[in-house]
């Protein structure tokens, strides 16, 4: 185990947790759902079965947006309770930069 300080890049240029190599990303709880507007339960939801999460596209979850050149997500207040947790320079974060931030660096120019 890598003990080495972690000191990851701002959430806003780095999105890496909020991509994936497969459609089934986010976990979207009962409370998760009820939270979201309507319109957002519509667009960004999808079930699997009695499973629900929240859509991909492009690699990445469909409420992620880049903006002016920086990634944002677009329903932060609502967002679901496993990204709530996932603290920012944690071993979760830690991975997730690791595995995927070359993948949201490349896309970003592309969407800014
Ligand atoms: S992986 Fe870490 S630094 Fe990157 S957006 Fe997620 S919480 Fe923020
Ligand atoms: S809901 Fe927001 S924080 Fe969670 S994966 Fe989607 S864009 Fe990222």
């Amino acid at each position: 185990m890598d003990d080495a300080p972690f000191d990851p890049p701002e959430c806003q240029d780095c999105a890496a947790c909020c991509f994936a190599p497969h459609d089934q990303h986010v976990r979207v709880t009962g409370d998760d759902h009820a939270r979201l507007l309507p319109e957002e339960q519509a667009r960004l939801t999808v079930w699997r079965g009695n499973r629900c999460f929240l859509a991909m596209t492009d690699g990445h979850c469909a409420a992620l947006a880049a903006v002016d050149g920086r990634w944002g997500c677009t329903i932060y207040e609502r967002r679901p309770q496993l990204c709530r947790d996932l603290a920012r320079g944690g071993p979760a974060c830690r991975h997730e930069v690791e595995a995927r931030l070359p993948d949201a660096r490349r896309r970003l120019p592309l969407l800014g």
